[in-house]
């Protein structure tokens, strides 16, 4: 029998579907994977009933001109530097095959999205992770002097997550524009996760393209935004000229994204943003965040509050995400799946806090339940 490669057979599922299927298997609650608990806003779901029946062929590879436009409108750039992607995934994934290959390295920073890594050996490069630091008091913080002392000159980009999956961390203009700076003095691109660009707690991010638009592609996601996750419609913008060739790889992909769920997307993003829709999400996972942040608290973790996503980083010292989901009925995320190269934080977790109220709740009883029986 012939053999798979060894990249298929090193293959694993994904720790976010394997929390997910851990905690369907012993009915805990589940605030591992980051999907939202509440349904998507009326306004999108209604557009999407519309567009079925009447959206429903092929659209190009860069997507629905409409969809192109919106998404231009609504981050400030030209429609036409716009491809449509089944997800940010797909985005990210598009760009790694587009930017980088055999002999190159990308500079990305550990706790590291868990697809940032297997995306670049797929495309044939090198991944280099740059630790960001955690102090107990302080928090997350960049080293922007290790982050420019790990360029090579075989570096040719840098991807970056602001708002940061998994710390909660929100760079600041200073920081990004040192990144900028280190970006242009060796020529690379960058490359900007910002699927969380709404969802920030104090000053809204600056958007890394605002900065460096000849060299920025940044990453967006029309499931984080408007709470659907799995209708698969993400997004890239492209430095002027270049969204033609990345269309073409995303072509020998899934050709195109599911076609009126772009139309409904498009219809949707005027409204979530003249609505006020984003603010009122904010505000809501503001709540739901301090809700959970004190009831960890109070179990004996130390939290570290995020300035966006819906995810907080926290330490405990007995609790692990493995015996968790099954002893206290709490899917979270374990801190080491964020971690390739270097050492995660003893007794690190990620808990979303993108569920219902009363799902919080619940976890919050068997967690401190779990701090009193001693979790094995
Ligand atoms: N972004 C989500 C998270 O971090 C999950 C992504 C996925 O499962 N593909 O939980």
């Amino acid at each position: 029998m012939p053999q798979l490669l060894a990249r298929a057979l090193a293959s694993r599922e994904s720790v976010f579907a394997r929390m997910s299927r851990l905690a369907a298997q012993y009915g805990a609650v589940n605030l591992g994977q980051g999907f939202p608990a509440d349904a998507p806003p009326a306004f999108l779901l209604e557009a999407a009933r519309r567009a079925v029946g009447t959206v429903d062929q092929y659209s190009a590879p860069a997507g629905l001109p409409a969809l192109r436009d919106a998404v231009g409108t609504d981050l400030g750039v030209d429609g036409a530097d716009v491809v449509i992607t089944c997800g940010a995934t797909e985005a990210l994934n598009v760009l790694a095959l587009s930017l980088y290959g055999p002999g190159d390295e990308v500079l990305m920073l550990e706790p590291v999205f868990d697809v940032y890594l297997p995306q670049a050996r797929l495309a044939g490069a090198d991944a280099v992770t740059v630790p960001m630091t955690l102090d107990p008091v302080a928090g997350w913080s960049l080293d922007l002097d290790a982050l420019s002392a790990a360029v090579t000159p075989r570096t040719r980009a840098l991807l970056l997550n602001s708002p940061y999956n998994p710390t909660g961390t929100v760079f600041s203009a200073g920081e990004l524009a040192r990144i900028v700076e280190i970006a242009r003095q060796h020529d690379l691109w960058i490359v900007s996760d910002e699927v969380y660009d709404e969802l920030y707690f104090g000053d809204a991010p600056v958007p890394l393209r605002t900065l460096a638009p000849e060299r920025t592609f940044t990453v967006g996601s029309a499931g984080k935004r408007l709470e659907a996750t799995g209708w698969r419609v993400g997004w890239i913008a492209c430095p002027p000229g270049l969204s033609s060739m990345l269309a073409g790889i995303r072509q020998q992909g899934s050709f195109c994204s599911p076609a009126p769920l772009q139309a409904a997307v498009a219809a949707a993003l005027p409204v979530a943003r003249e609505s006020g829709f984003y603010a009122g999400l904010r505000e809501e996972y503001a709540e739901r965040m301090a809700l959970l942040a004190g009831g960890l608290r109070d179990a004996g973790a130390t939290v570290f509050t995020p300035r966006g996503t819906y995810f907080l980083t926290a330490l405990h010292p007995t609790w692990h995400a493995e015996t968790l989901v099954e002893h206290a009925g709490v899917a979270v995320i374990p801190g080491e799946a964020f971690y390739a190269r270097h050492a995660a934080p003893t007794g690190l977790l990620r808990v979303a806090f993108c569920k219902s109220r009363d799902e919080i709740a619940r976890a919050l009883e068997r967690l401190t339940a779990a701090r009193n029986v001693n979790v094995p």
